[in-house]
């Protein structure tokens, strides 16, 4: 087969990834067969899949710009393109299946096509942790609703045998198509009689989690239909922001005011870090913005080895108002160092780059 990929998405040969990716996306929802009802937008619409889903492939967009050949290997095997065939795969209901599409953009589901069909639908829950229980890891109990086959009176929908979808014959001037649509009878799911049941699971959030990390759990999403397998639970994080640390990765910033004093003379002072205290050594003569770098304790590195490490910055705080004994002290400590105005050469004061 042969077939002009990039003008299907109208971009050019040299179309970088992310432009092809956005020039899919726009096409996408124009032509997606729930907004446009035109005849021809679900060819169009499959075509477009089919040519983002070997654009999208680096080794497939490089055999086909080599060989100008739009090779269909990977569909059917379960990659991007096993949904091809399956306009069926999308069904009429705009709203979750519409998204869907777009999963492998937003990093989401990972679930393939193929096994969507088998199984029920993927859950969300979201949940809210703060920036000490992301550094240690910790259990979160959390309660949440999901459909569960009612084992007295759960079956197979007879409205479309199971399949969660119905063909639907439209008969324009240009003659009837068929249209596929989710079914009214289960809503989708293939199986009717189920039931919203109120389940509690105890969540382990691994140490070092960021916000929107997700954590998928097994088969606690929606009861599938009969002889399928339910629907995942994700459970997407979110770490609070901290009052005062501020994080990077696995790295934690905090910011110190301290009295010019000691950064003239050096100090030792007790600092947080995230779930205990540690020292930190101020040598003198330490300029103010000065950042300090203390090993070891940011958060666990949740891909790889270690914890990353805290970066304290200090800032010299100067006192606004003067007593007139620290003022004397002051001026007699200027004189000794010959800062006095007259005596400065305001060359010596710019920074130079
Ligand atoms: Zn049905």
């Amino acid at each position: 087969m042969s077939q002009d990929l990039y003008g299907t998405l109208g971009v050019s040969k040299d179309a970088s990834a992310s432009e092809i990716k956005s020039a899919y996306r726009k096409i996408a929802r124009k032509y997606h067969p729930d907004v446009n009802k035109e005849a021809g937008a679900e060819a169009k619409f499959k075509d477009i899949q089919k040519a983002y889903a070997i654009l999208s492939d680096s080794q497939r967009k490089q055999r086909y710009d080599q060989f100008g050949v739009a090779d269909d290997s990977a569909a059917g095997s379960g990659g991007p393109g096993a949904g091809f065939e399956g306009f069926e795969g999308f069904s009429g209901n705009f709203g979750g299946n519409f998204e869907d599409i777009f999963d492998t953009f937003f990093g989401g589901s990972s679930r393939s096509q193929s096994s969507r069909s088998s199984s029920g639908e993927d859950l969300r829950f979201d949940l809210t942790i703060t920036l000490e229980e992301a550094a240690i890891g910790v259990d979160k109990d959390i309660e949440f609703y999901h459909l569960e086959n009612d084992s007295g009176s759960a079956k197979k929908c007879s409205e479309c045998n199971g399949l969660g979808q119905v063909k639907v014959v439209q008969r324009t001037m240009l003659g009837s198509f068929q249209q596929i649509s989710t079914c009214p009878v289960c809503k989708g799911r293939g199986v009717i009689g189920q039931k919203k049941v109120k389940k509690k699971l105890t969540i382990t959030i691994p140490a070092g989690i960021e916000s929107g990390n997700q954590l998928r759990v097994s088969n606690e999403g929606n009861a599938g239909p009969i002889g399928g397998s339910a629907g995942d639970l994700y459970v997407f994080i979110t770490v609070k922001e901290h009052d005062y640390f501020q994080r990077d990765g696995s790295d934690i910033y905090i910011t110190l005011e301290l009295p010019f004093t000691q950064l003239i003379l050096g100090c030792t002072i007790d600092i947080p870090v995230l779930n205990g205290e540690a020292t930190l050594k101020v040598p003198s003569g330490t300029q103010t913005d000065t950042r300090f770098r203390v090993k070891s304790k940011g958060l666990p590195r949740i891909q790889g080895y270690g914890k990353g490490d805290m970066y304290v910055k200090v800032i010299a705080l100067f006192p606004k108002q003067l007593s007139s004994k620290e003022k004397k002290l002051v001026e007699e400590f200027q004189i000794l160092r010959g800062d006095e105005k007259t005596t400065r050469n305001i060359e010596d004061c710019i920074v130079k780059r």
